[in-house]
Parts: structure tokens; sequence; C-alpha cells
């Protein structure tokens, strides 16, 4: 099978089987690669994202390139998503090189910003047949470079519904107590606040800060309405991991053939994918 799926495909049915579909940052085309892989021997679905960073010149090149010429190389279902767009023309862009989803991420922006902008992402995006999510409230955290970023603002169930009306989004991002990056104490969920916003949502719910959230808490956090589950640091800690592993071979076999150089590296991340995929358990949907 396979061209593309959308948010839209996926998420409706997650919610309804209190599964979530992982949803992985994709660094490298080694990622799509190790990602697809694991994800098609745990027979899952999974959205394979992109951050701006790692798209800027030639790289939504190679990486909706690859993933589109992939895809259907699996038999499961693909999701191509732009993550934390903060301004149109990313997303114009992402559109244009056949992104199945975007996230459009208002979060640190006014309210009344924040639905504009978001609205005009769906409007784009509509056309298309590309799914979009947009957050409401702030997941905080640190970027890439260690540095503290944002505030975090927890979600109001009460805006939720005219938040989602007004900009027509298809998936929404919700703050109730993970961070983006790596934790430097574990966090505590506020998982009765999740409960009453899934119970008011017209669309299904996205955890952003999903890495070194606790499985418990992210176990608890899915039976309750979460139904995407992003991933970039614990992927990044495996990559560094494997990549140290695949240097200390190279030190000790400096003759070493690429695919044995690569292979500690790629079974690093591969069991990081397949942990959270089988946290997720949406490989579920599937079986
Ligand atoms: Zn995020």
């Amino acid at each position: 099978m396979n061209t593309l799926r959308t948010l839209r495909d996926l998420l409706p049915e997650a919610r309804k089987s209190h599964v979530a579909v992982p949803g992985f940052d994709c660094v490298s085309d080694v990622y799509v690669r190790t990602i697809l892989d694991t994800a098609q021997e745990e027979r899952s679905p999974v959205i394979l994202m992109a951050l701006g960073r790692d798209l800027a010149g030639r790289g939504i090149n190679y990486i909706a390139g690859l993933v589109r010429a992939v895809a259907p190389c699996y038999d499961i279902p693909v999701v191509l998503h732009l993550d934390h767009a903060t301004d149109i023309q990313s997303v114009c862009r992402a559109i244009d090189h056949g992104f199945s989803s975007v996230m459009f991420d208002g979060s640190s922006m006014p309210y009344q910003q924040n639905v504009d902008l978001s609205a005009r992402t769906v409007e784009l995006a509509r056309p298309h047949g590309v799914s979009v999510e947009a957050e409401l409230g702030c997941v905080a955290g640190s970027d890439l470079g260690g540095k503290r970023v944002g505030q975090t603002v927890l979600t109001e169930p009460d805006d939720v519904v005219a938040f989602v009306r007004a900009t027509g989004v298809d998936a929404l991002a919700v703050s109730i107590g993970t961070e983006h990056g790596v934790y430097a104490a574990a966090p505590k969920l506020d998982i009765e606040r999740l409960q009453a916003i899934d119970a008011v949502s017209p669309v299904p719910l996205v955890m952003h800060g999903g890495s070194g959230t606790p499985e418990g808490q992210v176990r608890e956090a899915i039976r309750h309405g979460i139904t995407k589950f992003n991933v970039y640091a614990d992927c990044r800690l495996a990559l560094n991991a494997g990549f140290a592993r695949s240097c200390e071979l190279i030190r000790q076999r400096p003759d070493e053939l690429p695919d044995g150089v690569f292979k500690p590296l790629v079974a690093s991340l591969a069991a990081q994918v397949r942990a959270k995929i089988r946290l997720a358990r949406a490989h579920a949907m599937l079986t």
C-alpha cells in the first residue's frame, strides 16, 4: 500500500482504541530508515516529523524526498509531519515539498495571534489534504543548545472548544506538565486536567516532551486521551550512545567496513524507537 497518511487518518482511530501513534523527529536519512524499519517490524503506524533546523537549505529535499520515495516500500501507515513551525512560510514550504501534515506552533504568541495563524495554516493546508496540529497553552523546556525556552502555561479545558472551532485544526497539542528536552527532575503530569480536556475536545490530543517522562505517566496520559506522542531527546541520547560504540569499534578495528560501523549506532537508535512504539501501543491498531 502506501501513499502518505495524515493525522486525520490515524488519530481518531487511535483515540477510540486508547492508544497513541508515536511521532519521531528525523534528523537525517539514518533516522528515517531506522524508524521505518523498526515500525515495520513492530507493525506500527508511525509519524516521521522534522524540525525547521533540519529542513534548512536542501535538508527538506533530502527528508521529504526520501520519505516520499520509501514509504511505499512499507506496509504500515506513514505520516510526514512538519514539527513546530512558527511562521507561515515554513508551512507553505512543507506543503510544497509533499508533507502530509504540519504543526503550527503559536504557543508563545498572544492567544488571538495563535488562533489567526493556526486558522491560516488550516486554510492553506486543507486544499492539499494536509492535516494540521496546533498548540494551546505552552509546553516549555530546553532547546537543542540546552537553553531554557518558553514558559509553561497549562492548557485550560475551558478554552479548548473555542480554539478548535475558531481554527479548524485536526489535532491539538496540550500542556499538562511535560517539557521539551531532558528533564532535570521527573515531571508530574496533570492527568485530571488531561481528562477534562479530552472530555470536551472535538479533536485528538498530542503530547510534546514525551522524552524522559516516566513510562507509567505516559501510559496514564495515553489512557486518558493522548493519541500522538512526540519523541526527540530520547532518540538523540540513544544516537549519541550508539555513536560512541561505533567510535570504539573503529578504534579497535580501523579497517571496519561502513555497514559494520553503522551497526551499533543503528541498533541503539532502533532499540529506543522500539521501546517508544511499544509504550504507545499503536501497533495494536494493526494486529
Ligand atoms: Zn514539541
